[in-house]
C-alpha cells in the first residue's frame, strides 16, 4: 500500500527566523526553536506571548511573514496544507466535536474523508476509544452532547489520533477542566505519551503541567523565545526574572537551600543491600522480582558501590558483585540538597547513596527529587 503520509516519524521540526506580525504587532518574532524527534516539548508564557500563533504555524493555520519551518529536512511550504494537517494531529481546549455526530462518526470523520471503509473506521474508534479509557460498547454511538467535558476531551485525544499521525500539537488541552479531572487526565495522558512515542509540543499555562510532562520547556514572553532547557535548567539557571517567577511560581525552590538530603532522599529498606559476594543471575532475580533498577552494594559493612540493572544485564551470570560494583557518590543525611544536586549534575548521574556513620540510610534520586518538589 502506497503511504499517505509526508512523514511516519519525526526526525526533527526546525523553526527558523520565523516572524508573524497582525498590523504593526508581532505575535512571534525572531523565533528559532528545534524540536526533537519523539519529545513533549512545552511552550508556555504569558498570555499573547505567542504560543498559540507558534503552535499553529507548524500545521500552517497560520502563514508566518518571514522565516522557514523545516519538518525532516523538509519546507512545510512544499506540503499541501491539508494534507498535512491529516499528517498532524491537533488537540484545543474547545474541541469542537459535530453535535450532530456520534462519537464514532466524530472520531472516524477524517478516515472517512481517506476512504476508509465503515469496518475499518469501526474497528479503529473502537481501538481509540479504548486507548483513552471510554468503553467502546458505552461511547460509540452516544452523542456529543451526552457526555461529561473530561470524556469530551478524551474523544478529542483520539480523533487527533484517527490517523496515526507522527506528531501531535496540544493547545491548553485539559485546561477548561476543574482542577481535579485536570490532574486525573494528566496522569492518564503522562501514561499513553510514553505508549504512543510521538513528538508532541504542547502549550499550557500551568507550571506543574509543563514539569510533569515536557521533556523540555520553552519560556515566550513578548512574542520572543526566553529559553528553553529541561525543568532543572530552567529552575536553577533562569535567564531572567520572568523565568524564575514562571518555574517558581510558589517559590518552592527559592527555599531549597534550606533543605537537606535526609528530607528528600528515598528512605533504604534491607531489600535495596545486596551481599558483595552475591552472583549477577542472582542479583538480577531479586531486582526483577522487586521491581528494582538500583542496589547498594556490601561486604560486610564495608561499602563497595552500586550496581544497576541496566549494566548487570551485560555481565557474566556468575561474576560476584564485588567485582561489578562501581563506585557512587555518597552524600552524608546533612548535606545541602541544593549542593548534592548542583554535584550530581555536574556528574552527569542521576543517584547517590545517602550514609551516615557508614550506615546505609537512602538514596537521593535526583529525578524524584525533583517530582517531590514540584
Ligand atoms: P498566546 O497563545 O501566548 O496567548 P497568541 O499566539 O494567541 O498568544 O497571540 C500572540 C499575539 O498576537 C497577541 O498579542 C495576540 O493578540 C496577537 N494575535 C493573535 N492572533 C491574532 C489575529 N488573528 N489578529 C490580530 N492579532 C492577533
Amino acid at each position: 500500500m502506497v503511504s499517505r503520509k509526508f512523514f511516519d516519524r519525526i526526525d526533527s521540526i526546525q523553526l527558523e527566523n520565523i516572524t508573524k506580525k497582525y498590523n504593526d504587532n508581532f505575535a512571534v518574532r525572531d523565533l528559532d526553536l528545534e524540536i526533537q524527534g519523539g519529545e513533549l516539548l512545552i511552550l508556555i508564557g504569558p498570555s499573547g506571548s505567542g504560543k498559540t500563533t507558534t503552535l499553529r504555524m507548524i500545521n500552517r493555520l497560520i502563514e508566518p511573514d518571514e522565516g522557514q519551518i523545516v519538518i525532516n529536512n523538509q519546507d512545510i511550504m512544499q506540503f499541501d496544507p491539508v494534507k498535512l494537517r491529516r499528517n498532524i494531529g491537533y488537540v484545543i481546549q474547545d474541541i469542537g466535536l459535530f453535535p450532530h455526530m456520534t462519537i464514532r462518526n466524530n472520531i472516524g470523520l477524517i478516515p472517512k474523508l481517506e476512504g476508509w471503509s465503515q469496518d475499518k473506521i469501526t474497528e479503529k474508534v473502537k481501538g481509540l476509544l479504548d486507548f483513552v479509557s471510554l468503553p467502546p460498547d458505552q461511547f460509540l454511538y452516544r452523542y456529543p452532547n451526552q457526555l461529561s467535558g473530561g470524556q469530551q476531551q478524551r474523544v478529542g485525544l483520539a480523533r487527533s489520533l484517527a490517523m496515526d499521525p507522527p506528531l501531535l500539537l496540544m493547545d491548553e488541552p485539559f485546561g477548561a477542566l476543574d482542577p481535579i479531572l485536570r490532574r486525573q487526565l494528566q496522569d492518564e495522558f503522562f501514561r499513553i505519551k510514553q505508549e504512543l512515542g510521538r513528538t508532541i509540543v504542547f502549550v499550557t499555562h500551568d507550571i506543574e503541567e509543563a514539569f510533569k510532562l515536557g521533556d523540555r520547556v520553552a519560556i515566550m514572553d513578548g512574542a520572543e523565545l526566553i529559553q528553553i532547557g529541561k525543568p532543572e535548567d530552567l529552575i536553577f539557571n533562569p535567564e531572567n526574572e520572568l523565568v524564575s517567577d514562571i518555574v517558581d511560581s510558589n517559590h518552592k525552590f527559592k527555599h531549597m537551600d534550606a533543605l537537606h538530603v535526609k528530607d528528600l532522599m528515598t528512605p533504604m529498606d534491607d531489600k535495596y543491600i545486596f551481599d558483595a559476594n552475591l552472583k549477577v543471575s542472582d542479583a538480577i532475580s531479586r531486582m526483577t522480582e522487586y521491581n528494582m533498577e538500583l542496589g547498594v552494594v556490601f561486604n560486610g559493612s564495608d561499602f563497595k558501590g552500586t550496581v544497576q540493572m541496566v549494566n548487570l544485564l551485560k555481565y557474566e551470570k556468575d561474576e560476584k558483585l564485588h567485582d561489578v560494583a562501581v563506585p557512587s557518590t555518597v552524600f552524608s543525611p546533612t548535606h545541602f540538597v541544593s549542593l548534592a544536586l548542583s554535584e550530581l549534575k555536574n556528574k552527569n548521574e542521576s543517584f547517590a547513596v545517602v550514609m551516615e556513620n557508614e550506615t546505609p540510610q537512602g538514596l537521593l534520586l535526583s529525578n524524584e527529587v525533583f517530582l517531590k518538589l514540584i
